[in-house]
């Protein structure tokens, strides 16, 4: 009895020495403009939802949430893969991830919705995207069921915007082409500067 206890104890010292986070945690580092090559490129889609998928998943999520930001595809850790993961939960509230592997729309609404968009690709740009309000999105999730949601406001923008960058697309493409060029100039020179 007395080494049952010994043992619990142990495990419970190694809990105090080992922070769950730093023991899962495996950060990812996030491709950003002027690199147009990787993240224009166009993602495959799963054949099936296994343990390394699983893994980039987690991966992407910790991510994620380090970044922060409340939605990453895979392209922008370098993985082109038709994986997404999102939380919309604010601070202090509980998280809720969502994991899609293959996310297709398969529904969008006719009637639009304007919001203030950004991307952990492109950092500190916003810039308001017309995009329709409601979408239905079909997917795969972390156990690789087949799922369906109906989404409205925010999850349906971001959504879209990360289905997007499965097909290379980014949300600067849905903004003027002045504004789209003048964001890309300003990434390629700080670039510049930065290597010299
Ligand atoms: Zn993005």
């Amino acid at each position: 009895m007395g080494e049952g206890l010994q043992k619990g104890k142990g495990r419970e010292l190694t809990h105090v020495h080992t922070s769950p986070i730093s023991a899962c945690m495996s950060l990812k580092s996030i491709i950003t403009l002027p690199d147009e090559k990787i993240l224009r490129q166009k993602s495959a889609a799963l054949k099936t939802v296994d343990a390394g998928a699983r893994k980039l998943f987690d991966d992407m999520l910790d991510t994620m949430y380090h970044a922060p930001g409340i939605g990453l595809a895979a392209i922008q850790v370098g993985v082109p893969m038709r994986q997404v993961v999102m939380d919309i939960a604010k601070e202090g509230e509980d998280k809720k991830p969502l994991f899609l592997a293959n996310p297709e729309i398969i529904w969008s609404s006719t009637q639009l919705n304007d919001y203030e968009e950004g991307c952990l690709s492109i950092p500190e740009f916003y810039e308001m995207v017309e995009r329709p309000a409601e979408v239905n999105v079909r997917y795969l999730d972390r156990n690789g069921d087949a799922q369906e949601i109906h989404a409205k406001g925010i999850i349906a923008t971001v959504l879209q915007h990360e289905i997007d960058h499965l097909n290379g697309i980014l949300f600067i493409d849905h903004i003027s082409r002045l504004k789209r060029q003048r964001v890309i100039k300003k990434f390629k020179k700080a670039d510049k500067l930065g290597k010299l």
